[in-house]
């Protein structure tokens, strides 16, 4: 009897990486991948870009067509997993179907969180988390509606610069009195702010809503503290929340903040069950608590980790936290994590179009911030990856001065410890 190989459930962009990750380290038996979506892995930074605004939709498969063929992978498609047995090592599909498996990954993402008063399947409320959510709102947006929407973090506010540039007339609300505060410093959280305003959004900050009504002829009114509002659709970005429920009714670990609760090598706790990507919660060495790293990177990073962990070859290290958003024509990256009272340094200026702040302490550079300075960004990144105190004060602009200042730092660290 061949024996069943390793079973993936969720068929997305951590899925579709382990599975070509799985391949290139040498596996040999069954891969099974698991997806509750009609499509193939695709890729969804795209989703709230190019896919609302290009006059064509881009291609956003995550694997080239020969990777399917060559890799003899088996794609389940439209299929939900609705149970884990982890004694019989068998997941059920709603279809009633079991699959056996040596090594189950959960690579099961996300889902948006939503509001009551706005409920998914609503001809004019829309939220972004699929192809299908995506290619419905670009419809809409594309009558060059009055849009409202709910939530002004990365995601909110790519839609915003999306819907503004194909014509909508745009308001966002949002609770707290400044914009992404908790991933940016203040310089530039004003100048996303301002950015916005300059490109005619209606910024509602500080703002609470009190509940969304349908009217007569399809409009929609959200009732808020700052005053009723009209509009024809009703975006909501207000989070995500990891599909962690086959794990949880398996009887697997699972992180207080939610998500499956993975170690460095996405190992949950059932030594033959994997995670990665959003549905995760995870412990790295050195950190206090468990984390989520919602992004494109730690999908693909966890990914890679979680196939030679379940191959048992060597692991590659897990890479800082990177991520990136365009906001508009703006490109804004982040390297490490923000924390409460980092203290920031910048380099350039935010009005002039390109800036670089490092937040540190102690010395110790923990995030930092590149607008449209993603090169500079990468040329500090040794510095993130050391980890170790160096002279900030005297750090230059520019990609190539940075990399050469980021050298002598490193040595200079490693000199004295
Ligand atoms: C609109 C949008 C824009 C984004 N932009 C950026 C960006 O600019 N930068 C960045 O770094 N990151 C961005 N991200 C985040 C990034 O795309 C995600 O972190 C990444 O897709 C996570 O990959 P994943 O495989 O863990 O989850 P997903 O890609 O969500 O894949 C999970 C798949 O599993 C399926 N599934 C779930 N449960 C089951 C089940 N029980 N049975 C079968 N299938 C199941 C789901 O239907 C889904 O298809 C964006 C995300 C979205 C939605």
């Amino acid at each position: 009897m061949t024996s069943p190989g390793v079973l993936i459930i969720g068929a997305g962009q951590a899925a579709a990486v382990a599975a070509r990750a799985l391949r290139e380290l040498g596996f040999r038996g069954g891969i099974t991948m698991v997806g509750r979506e009609r499509h193939k892995p695709y890729e969804r930074p795209p989703l709230s870009k190019a896919v609302l605004v290009a006059a064509q939709e881009p291609c956003l498969d995550v694997l080239a067509q020969e990777v399917w063929a060559l890799g003899d992978i088996d794609l389940l498609r439209g299929s939900d997993a609705v149970g884990l047995d982890v004694s019989k090592r068998q997941v059920r599909l709603a279809a009633g179907q079991m699959l056996a498996y040596d090594t189950c990954l959960l690579a099961t993402g996300g889902e948006a969180n939503t509001l009551t008063s706005a409920p998914a399947g609503h001809p004019h409320v829309h939220y972004v988390r699929t192809l299908d959510d995506a290619r419905r709102l670009r419809a809409a947006l594309h009558g060059k509606p009055q849009v409202a929407i709910l939530g002004g973090g990365f995601l909110g506010l790519e839609i915003a610069h999306a819907a503004m540039s194909i014509g909508a007339a745009v308001t966002v609300l949002e609770r707290a009195t400044s914009l992404l505060d908790r991933f940016l410093p203040p310089e530039a959280s004003t100048w996303l702010e301002s950015g916005l305003r300059e490109a005619g959004v209606r910024l509602l900050l500080g703002t609470f809503l009190g509940g969304i009504y349908s009217m007569p002829g399809g409009r929609m009114r959200l009732v808020t503290d700052a005053g009723d509002l009209e509009v024809d659709e009703v975006v909501v970005a207000v989070g995500l929340s990891p599909n962690d429920s086959l794990a949880r009714d398996a009887g697997l670990a699972i992180a207080a903040g939610g998500g499956v609760l993975v170690d460095a090598q996405c190992r949950t706790s059932d030594e033959r069950v994997f995670a990665c990507g959003d549905c995760t919660s995870q412990q790295r060495p050195g950190q206090t608590a468990p984390a989520r790293l919602e992004s494109w990177q730690n999908a693909n990073d966890q990914a890679r980790i979680a196939a030679a962990a379940m191959l048992g070859v060597p692991i590659p290290a897990p890479a800082v936290p990177w991520f990136w958003t365009d906001q508009g024509k703006h490109n804004i990256q982040m390297l490490g994590l923000p924390a409460p009272g980092l203290d920031y340094l910048r380099r350039g200026d935010p009005a002039s179009g390109k800036a670089l702040w490092i937040g540190h302490r102690g010395g110790v550079p923990l995030h930092g911030v590149a607008l449209n300075a993603g090169a500079d960004l990468r040329a500090i990144r040794p510095l993130f990856e050391k980890g170790l105190p160096v002279p900030l004060d005297d750090f230059p602009l520019n990609a190539t001065n940075l990399r050469a200042w980021a050298r002598q730092m490193q040595a200079g660290a490693a000199a004295t410890v």
